[in-house]
């Protein structure tokens, strides 16, 4: 076996079905007197929930935590934080709740209690990313990961299809990542192949059953171990990819993924074969980008960027960026392959499509 390091990360996980009701436990668990909720406009209604459920704890609802974290929506946040004296937070929602919790916990260490409802995966990792007049930047530090987690399927019973999809090949994408990742080591493999297992099961079936609650228990649980891998470990050309997408061409985030990863993952197939071998083990197909390519097929999920408003003349700035200040990869990122990667993804053209 490779020597390796593993660095474990804490985090206290609460999972189930009807478990928003144990956030004021946890909230007084973390010695918390007087808690914050936030929640994106979208959410207010799982917002006030939460406020309820906290009871005496809560000092009140914010419910402006808005996608890619931007600053000045954290300051108006840090504003609330002050006048209310608060001195711990709840999320609820996706990521960009749990964006804005850990943007708290950046400037003022409070611990921070998240309530996950979508598969993006935010919650396990010790990464922020702000966005300051359009310009995202990205931080780590152990102050920013959330003290506990709580995953109470209820909550995503509702979430619509166009959503929960994307987002659930998202998660996968971090999974699939970690796998080939410089500083993969066997426990975090485990726990990658076991998300995408997860994952490639629970989407198929919540699909077909929007409120099948084993499916959306599986998808959650997937979820945590796909985001689990992502704080552990470096991310890769993916999510480079990805990224430089979203910020220089507004691509929706886990649309960008669903699209991208069958691309990257064939790109990088012939250079990490023992990653392809997971991938495909936990999909139970024979190629893994072929499996992934099939599974968001089936899902209806994206299949080009050209169908989610990428414009192709942007396509050679973004390769520019990605070749500038690449991730580490297990193959080396020459500025022509990516340029013809973005060329096929954004066509839709899989050359290694299985029919
Ligand atoms: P999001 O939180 O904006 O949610 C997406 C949409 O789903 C919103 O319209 C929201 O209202 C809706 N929604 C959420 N839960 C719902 C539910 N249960 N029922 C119905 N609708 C629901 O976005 P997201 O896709 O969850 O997360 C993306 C954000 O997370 C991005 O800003 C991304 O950069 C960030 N992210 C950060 C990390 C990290 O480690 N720092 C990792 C992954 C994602």
């Amino acid at each position: 076996m490779k020597p390796f390091i593993y660095n474990a990360m804490p985090g206290r996980v609460v999972f189930g079905s009807g478990v928003l009701s144990a956030i004021a436990d946890e909230a007084r668990g973390q010695g918390c007197k007087r808690v914050l909720v936030l929640s994106t406009a979208g959410r207010r209604a799982m917002g006030e929930a939460a406020v309820q459920c906290l009871g005496d704890l809560s000092v009140g609802l914010f419910d402006g935590a808005a996608m890619h974290t931007p600053v000045e929506v954290t300051e108006r946040a840090m504003q609330v934080m002050r006048e209310t004296g608060a001195d711990g937070v709840v999320s609820i929602g996706g990521g960009s709740a749990v964006g804005l919790s850990k943007a708290i916990a950046a400037r003022t260490n409070v611990p921070q209690i998240v309530v996950v409802t979508t598969y993006a995966g935010s919650e396990a990792t010790p990464i922020l990313g702000e966005t300051r007049e359009g310009v995202k930047t990205t931080r780590r530090g152990p102050e920013i990961l959330p003290e506990v987690i709580v995953y109470d399927v209820d909550l995503t019973l509702d979430l619509p299809l166009e959503i929960s999809l994307p987002s659930g090949i998202n998660a996968m994408a971090h999974a699939v990542e970690g796998l080939y990742a410089v500083d993969a080591n066997p426990p975090i493999s485990l726990l990658a192949e076991e998300g995408l297992r997860a994952m490639a099961s629970a989407l198929p079936r919540i699909k077909v059953d929007p409120r099948d609650v084993e499916a959306r228990s599986d998808a959650l649980y997937g979820a945590w171990a796909c985001s689990a891998v992502m704080g552990s470990v470096s991310l890769g050309l993916h999510h480079k990819l990805c990224h430089t997408l979203g910020g220089t061409l507004g691509l929706p985030h886990a649309q960008t993924h669903a699209v991208m990863l069958p691309y990257v993952t064939a790109f990088n197939a012939t250079v990490a074969p023992e990653a392809m071998a997971r991938i495909a083990r936990a999909l139970g197909v024979r190629d893994a980008a072929v499996g992934l390519h099939d599974l968001a097929r089936s899902l209806e999920a994206p299949q080009s960027l050209q169908e989610i408003g990428a414009r192709k003349e942007g396509l050679e700035r973004v390769a520019d960026l990605v070749v500038a200040t690449p991730y580490p990869n297990p193959r080396p990122i020459e500025r022509g392959l990516i340029s013809d990667l973005l060329v096929d993804a954004y066509w839709g053209r899989a050359s290694f499509r299985s029919v």
